[in-house]
């Protein structure tokens, strides 16, 4: 399915991920708003989207126009009464239920009738999120991964009362994103996160074991498996 982008975004949380999120958005031709509790956060996210920006225009990725526009896309705040005129809304900030929870309940208040509410949890229930609003057959999860602006991936996520419609409009958005979606269904850590934490404990285990050095477990992953070094 394909389907233009929407009109106008909001990604709630400028760290690490929302700023990213912001940014693909912003530069896809989306008018993006970027909300975070504090002036310094999103300031933060809007520096952080300025450099990588920068670094796309060196690299001959980006024109200067190209990136002019993107910037002139993005509203960055703290004001969520900018969900009131958005298609979709990402929430992106701290990994804790309690908090995304609250902000699932502000958003679900503010934003229209229609609009569909994503998380971009690593392993929060969609579906708890979802009973949290009086819309969870439009709460969905959209799980980007990082660096944002280079991973092609948006691992998507179904909750038990996601309806067909909204994980269609999902996939094509995230299509015209540039991105490749793929339907996972609503278990703790979905799939990326489910494979990926016993990895991680399991190279510690090898260490511990004297298995290996940790420069050498690290290098045997690395080109073993293709795994990309940071
Ligand atoms: P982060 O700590 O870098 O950013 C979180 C941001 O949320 C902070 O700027 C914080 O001020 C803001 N925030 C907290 N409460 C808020 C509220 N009530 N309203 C608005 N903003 C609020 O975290 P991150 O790494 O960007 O992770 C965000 C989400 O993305 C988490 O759910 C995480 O599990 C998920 N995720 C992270 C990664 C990663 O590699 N970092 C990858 C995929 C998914």
């Amino acid at each position: 399915m394909t389907t233009s982008l929407p009109n106008a975004v909001a990604v709630i949380g400028a760290g690490t991920m929302g700023h990213g999120i912001a940014q693909v958005f912003a530069q896809s031709g989306v008018t993006t708003h970027l909300i975070d509790i504090k002036p310094e956060f999103v300031e933060r996210g809007t520096a952080a989207i300025h450099k990588s920006l920068a670094r796309f225009q060196e690299k001959g990725t980006l024109t200067a126009d190209q990136v002019a526009l993107t910037k002139s896309r993005l509203l960055p705040g703290t004001d969520m009464g900018a969900l009131a005129k958005v298609d979709l809304c990402i929430e992106a900030v701290t990994e804790n239920l309690e908090v995304k929870g609250k902000v699932f309940q502000a958003a679900d208040a503010t934003l229209p009738p229609n609009a569909i509410l994503a998380s971009n949890t690593s392993s929060i229930s969609i579906t708890v999120l979802g009973a949290k609003t009086k819309r969870a057959d439009k709460v969905i999860g959209m799980h980007f991964m990082n660096p944002v602006p280079l991973m092609k991936l948006v691992e998507v996520i179904r909750g038990n009362d996601t309806s067909d419609a909204t994980c269609a409009l999902v996939e094509g958005w995230s299509k015209a994103l540039g991105k490749i979606p793929v339907l996972a269904n609503d278990y703790p850590g979905f799939v990326a996160n489910r494979i990926l934490m016993p990895m991680i404990n399991e190279a510690a285990f090898a260490l511990m074991e004297g298995v290996a050095t940790r420069e050498a477990i690290d290098e045997i992953m690395k080109l073993g498996m293709n795994h990309r070094s940071r």
